[in-house]
């Protein structure tokens, strides 16, 4: 079954349907049994026996995103960040060390250094186009490669195959936020990397009203982590995996359209004069095209710009007057977004160099010609505060 389809029809278990098409939200702490052994068995056999470890809402979401990813099973978690955190916290111990790309989202970055270097864990950050060289630094006590591709804010692309070969071969084990593609767009435990996350905040959830996170792995490791993730308490509530279902029911079909109007948009940004570059893979001129080319299926709506040297006050006029452009944290919903963003202040690997002022676009399911006209008001506008 090709994606298109699957996203349909996976986790609607027709036989506990009754009728309607969708599954009903199931809101539950306690789950009844009829005897001892029915509970004892449910809860050695994963049944669904208590609410935090989900309801059956909560199952059919993790089925329906466990046959997305082409994984064993899908957890739940109550954000994006939980399940990056919750991998992270889970794999390792005091004494371990981690290899976390540069480019990672910010908070991720902010866990590593804040909460698990307290708990005597040690977290390299290693330049984001490393491929096979990360077998250089990796030591006796390195657990875990954590990976995110493109990088949060600046849009490089991994070698993931390259990375997973080496972290194979070192008995390393390797984790992806792979919030960006989607697993639509890029399949990771398909590229034998062994855990796969996501922010189903974005694009899953699609509309901007949930937030929540999963993981996904293959069998080996499942057990382990859902018990250890289980120990933490911080599951999706009901309702949103209720939404999470509904969101996935579309995903492709609105990957689709982000990817052509993102294409359409970054295209004509790149032939404007204000613009130094578009961090979007898949434009022909980033530098990671082929690699993206080589793994991925497809581009999501979100890309950076860099602008030439404009002083703020000029961004601000631009990005203020924007009409379809909300300025607000996250992306993945239906509407476009903008944000003015700072990667150097995070890098330590390797320093981001940039011409001018960095922002980040979110390409929503609008029309790119209102898009388009929208930026060329903002162009004229950032010009027209540079030369005041
Ligand atoms: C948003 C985001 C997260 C965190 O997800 P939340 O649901 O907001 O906690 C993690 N990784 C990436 C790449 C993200 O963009």
């Amino acid at each position: 079954m090709r994606d298109a389809t699957l996203v349909t029809v996976a986790g609607r278990e027709p036989a506990h349907r009754h009728g309607p098409v969708n599954p009903p939200i199931s809101r539950a702490s306690t789950i009844l049994f009829p005897s001892v052994e029915a509970y004892e068995r449910a809860r050695t056999h994963e049944g669904i026996t208590y609410g935090r470890a989900g309801t059956s809402t909560t199952y059919a979401f993790e089925e329906a995103l466990a046959a997305l990813e082409g994984g064993h099973r899908s957890i739940a978690l109550a954000s994006g960040k939980a399940a990056c955190n919750l991998v992270l916290a889970a794999l390792t111990q005091a004494g371990d060390h981690i290899l976390v790309v540069d480019s990672v989202y910010a908070p991720t970055r902010q866990f590593c250094d804040r909460t698990l270097a307290r708990f005597g864990v040690e977290t390299s950050y290693y330049d984001p186009r490393l491929g096979a060289e990360i077998d250089a630094l990796i030591r006796p006590n390195t657990r875990l490669i954590f990976l995110e591709s493109p990088g949060s804010l600046t849009f490089e692309v991994q070698d993931v195959p390259a990375i997973v070969e080496v972290a194979k071969k070192r008995g390393v084990l390797t984790a992806i936020d792979n919030t960006w593609a989607t697993p639509v767009f890029f399949k990771p435990l398909a590229c034998g990397v062994d855990i796969s996350i996501q922010a189903v905040t974005k694009y899953i959830g699609g509309h901007s009203d949930l937030m929540m996170g999963a993981v996904t792995t293959g069998e080996a490791i499942h057990m382990f982590l859902r018990q250890r993730i289980y120990e933490f308490g911080a599951p999706a509530s009901p309702e949103d995996c209720w939404l999470a279902l509904r969101g996935l029911r579309t995903l492709v079909a609105r990957l689709e359209r982000h990817q052509k109007s993102a294409l359409e948009v970054a295209r004509w940004l790149e032939r404007r004069p204000e613009v130094a570059r578009v961090l979007y893979p898949a434009l022909e001129s980033h530098p990671d095209h082929s690699l993206w080319r080589r793994d991925f299926t497809g581009a999501s709506g979100l890309f950076g710009l860099v602008l030439k040297p404009f002083p703020k006050k000029a961004v601000c006029a631009m990005v203020d007057g924007l009409q379809h452009f909300g300025i607000g944290a996250s992306w993945g919903g239906f509407e476009s977004l903008v944000l003015v963003t700072y990667p150097e202040r995070w890098r330590t690997a390797v320093p981001w160099r940039a011409e001018g002022p960095t922002l980040r676009l979110h390409i929503g399911l609008e029309d790119p010609e209102d898009l388009i006209r929208d930026l060329e008001a903002g162009f004229q506008r950032l010009q027209a505060e540079a030369r005041s």
